[in-house]
């Protein structure tokens, strides 16, 4: 067990000054002082936390009797600077780090989201574990150094290059558990299930043949991990289908009701409506289009994170939210990708729930995703701090704490806020640092998102171990020569 005095903090409640923080040896947050009331500033408690209280004790007091317990052996921390809770990155595919500034030229005379992905499957179907583990580990230490403390791992390279089942362990997926270790980083992995190419049943491509996967497979593999999961470890199974494109809506059907029986907490995840030619085939085959239906389904609960949903209507929008289902945007891949936009003002309006990913790893910062969640806002409806709410004045904290919280419910981590019960994930921002120099706790995350405030990320802490101190990671150094010959190798290989 172990004290950390906090200078500054962002609780559920709003911004305390000198707050203690007692974090348990198996990382979970057994109590906190937020200095009384007296220094508490800011917002009040929104309906999001009354998500978060379901995990929470009623009661900041509610683990003391540990604390006394063990008071003998509690040793104590001041921690200078801003600390704020992590940031879960709920949309990440590892793999596609090897890719990054490496399609950002002409590929073809009419370059879209469907010719990267040609050049996308050519890196999927080179890709040995090894060398996954190589990428993902030097990833992972990229996203603590940005903030992101946990991470939702949308798998879909489950086979050998000769498209044969691995035998025993397999070494694809063995990659990221290792990777997510060596970086310290909490790591919910979802197996995703892949089966068609297109709707209406299309078979795989042979370019896709690393992807499939069959429901009896996929289901035993979640039953497999969740018998092994620890509770105290911060590796957690999820599962995923990829697409309505690439899961028969029959099979989704059943494979998710299999999987609520599993358990009913189980966090789904599922791309949707990224793209106009998806929606467009998903009309013709189906007669509705993919938000749709899922929303006629039924199948959607607090537990399902829809990513993307770009092209969705005000209607969609307001099922999403009426199902309490979260929508994870990932601005920096859609722009990059030429997707399109994602109404946030419309959906936040309509109560629903945002998080955020890396996707495609274009660039890995949550502070730069909520910044052009904002920016894209300002851009269309020609006006300033859009998202702000009547609760939460300030963009950058309303962004920032909502996101967290509502990413930790979508990958199913106990993690997302400095609080009771909640895993001691946060990030110690340096308000010494040009970047943050003269803000004011209510003033701390809009220098983050929109003062270019990343580099002030100083110390992050995940499940209560220090994970980055003074902006270094304690393998990034070994890890630079292989991750160096891996982005070579792929660059000469064409
Ligand atoms: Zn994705």
């Amino acid at each position: 067990m172990k004290q950390y005095q906090l200078e500054s903090a962002l609780l559920p409640q709003g911004w305390a000054r000198e707050c203690t923080v007692t974090v348990a040896d198996d990382g979970i947050i057994t109590h906190v002082d937020g200095g009384g009331g007296a220094t508490t500033l800011g917002s009040t408690l929104t309906s999001d936390m009354a998500v978060a209280s379901d995990i929470a004790p009623a009661s900041d007091n509610a683990r003391a009797p540990d604390l006394k317990n063990s008071a003998s052996t509690l040793s104590v921390e001041r921690v200078k600077g801003i600390a704020i809770p992590g940031m879960p990155n709920a949309h990440s595919h590892a793999f596609q780090r090897a890719m990054v500034g490496n399609t950002e030229y002409r590929l073809s005379a009419r370059d879209s989201f469907w010719t990267w992905r040609q050049a996308m499957y050519q890196l999927a179907n080179r890709i040995e574990p090894e060398e996954l583990q190589i990428l993902a580990t030097q990833l992972f230490v990229e996203m603590l150094k940005a903030g992101y403390t946990s991470v939702a791992e949308f798998h879909y390279l489950h086979r050998q290059k000769n498209g044969a089942l691995y035998p025993g362990t397999n070494g694809l997926w063995e990659a990221i558990d290792n990777a997510a270790e060596i970086a310290g980083i909490g790591l919910t992995f979802l197996p995703t299930l892949y089966q068609t190419s297109d709707f209406g049943g299309k078979p795989l491509k042979r370019e896709q043949a690393r992807f499939a996967m069959a429901t009896d497979v996929f289901l035993r593999a979640i039953e497999e991990r969740l018998a092994h999961q620890h509770s105290q470890s911060s590796t957690r199974t999820g599962a995923a289908f990829h697409s309505l494109r690439a899961v028969p809506l029959d099979h989704l059907r059943e494979a998710a009701l299999q999987l609520r029986g599993l358990n009913a907490a189980l966090p789904v995840h599922i791309h949707v409506a990224e793209q106009l030619r998806e929606v467009k085939s998903c009309k013709q085959e189906t007669g509705r289009r993919p938000i749709e239906l899922l929303l006629e389904s039924g199948l959607l609960t607090p537990h399902w994170c829809l990513v993307h949903a770009t092209h969705a209507t005000p209607q969609e929008l307001k099922g999403i939210a009426a199902a309490a289902a979260i929508v994870c945007v990932s601005i920096s891949t859609e722009a990059n990708l030429g997707d399109g936009f994602f109404d946030t003002s419309r959906f936040l309006k309509a109560g629903g729930c945002l998080c955020v990913g890396s996707d495609s790893q274009a660039t890995v910062s949550p502070a730069e995703e909520l910044r052009w969640m904002e920016y894209q806002q300002r851009l269309r409806k020609k006006g300033r701090a859009v998202l702000a709410a009547a609760a939460e004045p300030h963009v950058g904290t309303r962004l920032w704490r909502d996101a967290a919280q509502h990413g930790a419910q979508a990958i199913g981590q106990p993690a997302g806020a400095i609080a009771v019960g909640r895993r001691a994930d946060w990030l110690v921002l340096d308000d010494t640092h040009p970047s943050m120099v003269g803000a004011t706790s209510q003033t701390a995350l809009d220098h983050l998102l929109f003062a270019g405030a990343d580099a002030a990320i100083r110390d992050v802490m995940v499940a209560g171990r220090w994970v980055i101190r003074d902006g270094r990671h304690e393998v990034e150094e070994q890890l630079r020569g292989p991750f160096a010959g891996l982005m070579n190798s792929f660059a000469t290989a064409g």
